[in-house]
């Protein structure tokens, strides 16, 4: 079987279906095919944010907004200039879909539910008559002088003038062999968004302790990051834990997951700060015993941990502490080192690190520079973003951009 379509679309998730239906609506004289591998549309959709969909973001500044994207980052900025997740909102509230921002800023349905979101997007696509055929795997394809011949698993072929690559993203390098064949560097794909399993296992027997704000960082590295953290049984997890796996996902690879960190469990002192908030709370509470005066607002199980460790008496009195345990108590609440050994996966939610390079697209129409005609959206570009919407805001945006340049007679 042989048929041609103006436009392929190859991948049925954000971005492919997103870019299909802007592409369909913005030029109804040209005909719009989506292949989707699998037999279910929008899968990640499904089961994105606990069956919830975080969309977007409210982080509505091009410029603030890029900084969460270890890969991306400033050559997405005039991309959000042109669709951002202001953008994003607006496309679905126009379309009957109620969006809510919480206080982390992350935005999802009002509904909760992230079928909303699917229905909204398989409504617009069949509004706007984009072909859709599922369980087709794309195997091959060929450039041709005024566009491209593509195979299928089925032995079917579509000839088609402009085709768009939205397959995602994936941490086996083979998977990307036929991208590279076309004229493109792939930056190697590793995992990112994943927390971190300890070779320490006293800390886990602390499993459960939720703190607001820490700071924590790759021994020997400047990668750093801070906020909410949670101690689990296998190790460390929580918002600060997944942005450091995103900020250090390469170093991390290159490392094979056997690493330091050093964890700042007061981020609000410095060193020197700290010593003198010790030697003012001492000389004021020096009469009373260790372990019945906290000196910070840590989670009482946390803090009697970390006097342990740093072989305190807790039944001495404060001023009694010997200069040697009060440095190592320092050293542990601001710089308290762990071996990390291995990656767990957070809730199944990761993202793929690398993909196409971005020098080899031209990011104004994302298509490649050396393969006319083609275009990419979505994760399959080496572009990944932190937990809190922003894989879904670059999977519309790259998806859209594309929509705009394919539609251009
Ligand atoms: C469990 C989970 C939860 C997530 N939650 C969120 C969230 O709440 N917010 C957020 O911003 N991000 C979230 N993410 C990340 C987000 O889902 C992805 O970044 C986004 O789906 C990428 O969209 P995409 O269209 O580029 O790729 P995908 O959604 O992966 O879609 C690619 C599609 O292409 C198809 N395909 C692949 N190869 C072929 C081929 N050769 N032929 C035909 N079809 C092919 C695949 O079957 C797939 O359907 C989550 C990820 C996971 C895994």
């Amino acid at each position: 079987m042989k048929y041609f379509t103006e436009v392929l679309i190859i991948g049925g998730g954000a971005a492919g279906i997103f870019s299909a239906i802007n592409c369909a609506r913005q030029n109804s004289s040209i005909k719009v095919t989506l292949i989707e591998k699998s037999s279910k549309l929008l899968s990640k959709v499904k089961i994105s944010g606990g069956g919830r969909c975080n969309v977007t973001t409210s982080c509505f500044n091009p410029k603030l907004l890029v900084q969460n994207y270890p890969r991306g980052e400033k050559a997405l900025f005039s991309a959000f200039s042109e669709f951002g997740p202001k953008d994003t909102v607006s496309w679905f509230e126009n379309r009957g879909v109620k969006l809510k921002a919480e206080e982390d800023g992350r935005i999802f349905p009002v509904s909760n539910n992230s079928q909303t979101i699917i229905d909204c997007l398989l409504n617009e696509a069949k509004k706007y008559k984009v072909e859709i055929i599922q369980e087709k795997l794309l195997k091959k394809i060929l450039k041709k002088e005024n566009g491209f011949e593509c195979f299928f698993n089925d032995e079917s072929i579509i000839s088609c003038n402009k085709i768009l690559i939205a397959t995602g993203g994936n941490p086996n390098a083979d998977s990307y062999q036929w991208i590279a064949k076309l004229g493109h560097k792939i930056e190697k794909p590793v995992p990112s968004l994943f927390t971190f399993n300890l070779i320490d296992k006293e800390i886990t027997k602390l499993m459960g302790i939720s703190l607001e704000n820490v700071s924590i960082k790759i021994t020997g590295t400047k990668l750093i990051s801070s906020g909410p953290f949670l101690i689990t049984h296998w190790g460390f997890s929580g918002p600060s834990v997944l942005k450091l796996s995103a900020l250090s996902a390469r170093h991390l690879s290159e490392l094979n997951y056997k690493y330091s960190l050093l964890v700042n469990w007061i981020p609000s002192y410095s060193e020197d700060a700290l010593r003198d908030f010790l030697q003012e709370f001492r000389s004021e509470h020096g009469s009373k015993i260790i372990s019945s005066k906290l000196p910070f607002d840590l989670p009482r199980r946390l803090w009697d941990y970390l006097l342990e460790k740093s072989d305190v008496d807790v039944q001495q009195r404060w001023s009694e502490l010997p200069r040697k345990n009060q440095n190592k108590l320092i050293n542990n609440l601001i710089c308290d080192q762990y071996l990390a050994n291995g990656k767990t996966t957070f809730k199944e939610e990761f993202v793929t690190c690398g993909g196409v390079s971005l020098n080899d697209v031209d990011l104004k129409t994302m298509q490649s520079k050396n393969c006319k005609g083609l275009f990419f959206a979505g994760e399959i570009l080496d572009i990944d973003g932190i937990t809190g919407g922003f894989n879904f805001q670059a999977a519309w945006t790259t998806g859209w951009i594309a929509a705009r340049s394919m539609a251009e007679k």
